[in-house]
């Protein structure tokens, strides 16, 4: 008889507790285990499902004997436990590379540094009208739980750099590169090199029958494909040059062509706003098309796709005043695409725990449009020096609905006011949820 195959899992969130399940369904012996405590809500699918847990603890004995153990993506590979682990020479993966062994399914793997989920909720979207599709990764239902649950024909998965450095054999059949930018660097023992690798295992495991679409206009990205090699094919996107075989922005028309069959689309006919959302449209409709999904369908997907909550999300107008939550923006490379994007003169909300930002791409935005900034942190004293000479008005605060009472003045008829902060929440918020939620609920008791 087979051996029963022991599996620890290292952190009971979504991606654990849905590898648990999987894991249990496949006939494993299951050791959950989470150093902080358990939310209710998981505790009680592992107690439903007779799974052996524990939490505020890692018995290294228990961990240590197993065959494989799963980490989840928040636990980083420095602490001691993972580094005994590796040193044993026990496997320790990611969510994915566990949970893909158990499907024959069609992997759409999209990462990169910002508009990942844009990018998966928009490919999910166009895909669903005509396939049978999951969406997962970092995104609702962890993808090991929908395996056991719907197991789906194909799969758009967002995928974090985390995930990836989990990875052994997972090869997703098309991967999508939507940009590299500095971030998570702390992870990374503030190598940007470790990172741009990191990003890249997207495509280790992929063969010449699988795709790699990617930002051609992405000078990190462009850059590493000419110094290394890999065997996808590539299809890359570009807002500025003409691609033959890929997509691009010809004047207002994106064009995207496969193996010579061409799909042409009007851009301003997009529900979203800002060329980032181009670029992301690009990257969801070249999947669409290299799945042989009918031109009409996709361009009417690209039509009626209503976003994401928490990124450049409109929330209301109040006396001719758009309010706009883009509470994702948790790094100055998404904030830059906020303010590109912004058509009106604007009264800015910013500010957060800073991740080591360097301003200087946001001042030629901030000259043409933002006539007011208010600094929404623990600590503003790094905004107000580089902001400080460039408008008339900068205040700060460390509260949202006095924030937004402040913007309320500030704004007149036309105006914008956007809440992009390009720092992370957790100084005076529980996530960036939790900080767009308190704009919305701020805005709209005005
Ligand atoms: P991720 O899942 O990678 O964090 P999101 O789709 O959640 O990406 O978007 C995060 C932030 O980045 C939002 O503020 C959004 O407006 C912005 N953004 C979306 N797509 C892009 C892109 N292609 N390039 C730069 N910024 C983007």
């Amino acid at each position: 008889m087979k051996k029963k195959l022991n599996i620890a899992i290292l952190g009971a969130g979504e991606s654990g507790v849905g590898t648990a399940l999987l894991a249990k369904a496949k006939g494993y012996t299951v050791f959950v285990s989470d150093k902080g405590k358990i939310k209710e809500k998981y505790k009680n699918v592992l107690i439903n499902n007779s799974i052996d847990w524990e939490e505020e603890a890692h018995t290294a004995a228990k961990i240590l004997s197993a065959d494989v153990v799963m980490k989840s993506p928040g636990i980083p590979d420095s602490i001691p436990l993972v580094k005994v682990l590796k040193m044993q020479n026990v496997p320790v993966i990611s969510e994915i590379e566990f949970a893909a062994q158990f499907t024959k399914a069609t992997i759409v793997g999209i990462t990169g540094s910002n508009g990942k989920t844009t990018t998966a909720a928009l490919t999910h979207h166009i895909l669903k009208q005509e396939l049978n599709v999951g969406l997962a990764g970092n995104i609702g239902d962890s993808f090991a739980k929908q395996i056991l649950e719907h197991d789906f024909e194909n799969y758009v998965l967002e995928i974090s750099s985390f995930q990836l450095d989990g990875i052994v054999g997972f090869k997703p059949e098309i991967a999508v590169l939507t940009n590299i930018t500095p971030d998570h660097l702390d992870r990374y023992e503030y190598q940007f090199e470790k990172y741009i690798e990191s990003k890249f295992r997207i495509a280790l495991n992929q063969t010449k029958d699988d795709y790699l679409i990617y930002d051609a206009d992405d000078e990190v990205i462009v850059n590493w494909l000419k110094n290394n090699t890999i065997e996808s094919q590539l299809v890359p996107f570009s807002l500025t040059k003409k691609q033959e075989n890929g997509a691009y922005l010809d004047k207002d028309n994106i064009v995207i062509t496969i193996d010579n069959d061409k799909i042409i689309m009007p851009s301003n006919n997009l529900t979203l706003e800002g060329k980032h959302n181009v670029k992301n449209a690009m990257a969801a409709s070249t999947v669409a098309h290299l799945l042989k999904i009918r031109k009409q369908t996709i361009r009417e997907s690209l039509e009626n796709f209503q976003g994401v909550e928490h990124r450049l999300e409109f929330v209301l107008k109040i006396n001719k005043v758009q309010y706009i939550n883009d509470s994702k923006a948790t790094n100055v490379n998404a904030t830059y695409y906020a303010l590109e994007s912004m058509e009106t003169p604007t009264v800015w909300i910013v500010g957060g725990t800073d991740k080591g930002n360097q301003y200087k791409e946001l001042f030629q935005f901030i000259n043409e449009k933002v006539k007011a900034i208010i600094c929404l942190g623990v600590d503003n004293t790094k905004l107000m020096e580089n902001f400080g000479g460039m408008v008339d008005i900068i205040t700060e605060t460390q509260s949202m609905s006095e924030a937004v009472k402040m913007a309320y003045k500030l704004a007149e008829s036309g105006d914008s006011v956007l809440l992009s902060p390009a720092c992370a929440s957790f100084d005076l918020f529980e996530s960036y949820e939790d900080r767009g939620r308190q704009f919305k609920d701020a805005v709209r008791n005005l």
